[in-house]
């Protein structure tokens, strides 16, 4: 099912031989909570996205991108390991997602995109939400960031710990929170007991947050300043590193909840806060693509513009941020995870409109494979290598099946034109419990997406044949995790091969 290419036939697809200055630069741009339906050029009418749009008429527009879960941790960690993250079993990666005090969640002898493009040479960056966690048993906020981005393959970091409704309210440059009082230190729980016996306030920066915490005033951000000033760093790591080859991870927390637009945008939609922070986000991206213009960088650089998960707004005024698609964020329904999926790369790319079958996950191999590099067999063993299809060879092969997880810790099966879901009364994420409740029995399901794609009418009793091999894969694919693996006989980093690093 995966498919390697070769550098031999890379330099087969080139139409001319390329050297290896002929490498792209790589931004790979990450939205929080962005659904499908967010952009003009996926249907929408009352939002304005030039800029997005603009990457869609210059690169291929997928129609069939999905998360590889419905919420952002676990999917965050999929696009960096091209690994699914529920193979692992920890809080945030199985279920649910990481808090701002959880520990780095990502094992640094892991084979990353990162890690891999920058021993082939590039320049690493992750500039934005992070929310994967740092430190080895959790977070030195007045010390050492140690383990975190820089641990895993980047060579520089900036943004925010875990997500703009979480404490610490603070941004975080390399391995220490930037501008913080050491005389007015940090304090962080998301255990209420110790939160009270410590005197920690769940009020930061201007508004209730979740988690408790204490100090750091000088270190706050103004959420109304947090997309100029990632914006400005993903800029400024342009022009620092024009000589370069680059790979740059930007990932803007636009429009995760709380949605807060900066002034100059608020009311632009007049739709409400959340519209009116995506058109920032737009105008951000925008920026960011016009820096690559100013700096002639263009068209050597393979742009790929994604979310982490769909929607959690269905209707606002009228536009439907998750497009046709019932649910959203952190469901099983294709809301919850179907998202916009625009690459462009002008020197190698034709523009063009695609309906394959694409995922967040897919990224590492795809990026690894545009800069000429060949994993091990152990590393993005998850992620499918789409560049062969994107560079229009017709022989390439498809991403046939997919996993989904939602925010709860279930997967759906995507299978050709199928979806599978083994129980319905889980199938709403977050909002699961109360169903649930109502019902011991497990209510499978089956939509056919083509005829479909609203997930109305449920197959599953007129196709059992179809629904138990469905039922069966899935078992295949998610058998292989740690809680379900045989005792190792070799520590990790012999068995990965990551003491040859
Ligand atoms: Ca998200």
């Amino acid at each position: 099912m995966q498919l390697r290419l070769l550098p031999i036939a890379v330099l087969a697809l080139c139409g001319s031989p390329c050297s290896a200055t002929e490498k792209p630069n790589i931004l790979v741009i990450l939205a929080d909570d962005v659904g499908w339906g967010d952009a003009g050029c996926y249907g929408a009418t009352k939002v304005r996205t030039p800029n997005i749009d603009r990457l869609a008429r210059e690169g291929i527009r997928f129609e069939d991108g999905h998360a590889s879960a419905a919420v952002c941790t676990p999917t965050r960690y999929s696009l960096i390991t091209g690994q699914y993250s529920w193979r692992k079993n920890a809080v945030g990666l199985n279920k649910g997602v990481a808090t701002g005090m959880s520990p780095l969640l990502i094992p640094t002898q892991t084979g990353t995109a990162p890690g891999l493009l920058k021993r082939a040479g590039y320049k690493t960056a992750a500039i934005g939400k992070w929310h994967l966690g740092f430190g080895l048993a959790e977070p030195d906020y007045n010390g050492d960031l140690r383990p975190g981005p820089l641990e895993v393959g980047f060579d520089t970091f900036f943004g925010l710990p875990a997500t703009n409704d979480r404490m610490p309210t603070v941004f975080v440059r390399d391995h220490r929170v930037q501008g913080l009082d050491p005389n007015d230190p940090i304090r962080c729980s998301y255990d209420q007991s110790v939160a009270k016996k410590q005197g920690l306030g769940a009020w930061a920066a201007g508004r209730s947050r979740i988690g408790w915490a204490s100090g750091g005033k000088s270190a706050w951000w103004k959420d109304t300043e947090i997309a100029d000033t990632l914006k400005r760093e993903c800029v400024g790591f342009f022009e620092r590193n024009k000589n370069n080859r680059f790979f740059l991870l930007y990932t803007p927390h636009n429009v995760h909840a709380p949605a807060i637009p900066h002034p100059r945008f608020a009311g632009t939609s007049g739709l409400g806060n959340r519209a009116d922070m995506l058109q920032e986000l737009d105008a951000c991206i925008g920026e960011v693509l016009g820096a690559l213009d100013r700096l002639n960088l263009t068209k050597n650089t393979l742009v790929i513009y994604t979310s982490d998960n769909g929607a959690y707004a269905t209707d606002e005024k009228g536009h439907k941020p998750n497009g046709p698609f019932r649910g959203k964020k952190s469901q099983l329904w294709e809301g919850g995870h179907r998202v916009p999926f625009i690459v462009r790369w002008p020197d190698r790319i034709n523009p063009g409109v695609s309906g394959d079958l694409v995922s967040t996950i897919d990224v590492p191999a795809t990026i690894c494979a545009a800069a000429g590099v060949v994993p091990s067999n152990a590393d993005l063993s998850d992620s499918f290598n789409l560049l062969p299809a994107m560079l229009g060879d017709k022989n390439a092969t498809r991403r046939d099946q997919l996993v989904v997880m939602s925010g709860n810790g279930h997967f759906a099966l995507r299978f050709g034109n199928l979806k599978y879901i083994p129980d319905l009364s889980v199938a709403d994420g977050w909002e699961a419990g109360k169903k649930k409740k109502q019902t011991n029995a497990r209510q499978p399901a089956l939509f056919d997406l083509k005829k479909d794609p609203g997930e109305s009418n449920n197959l599953a009793a007129e196709q059992p044949d179809k629904l138990a091999h469905l039922a069966s894969r899935l078992k295949e694919i998610t058998t292989v995790n740690e809680r379900n693996a045989p005792p190792r006989r070799q520590p990790d980093n012999l068995q990965n091969g990551s003491g040859k690093k």
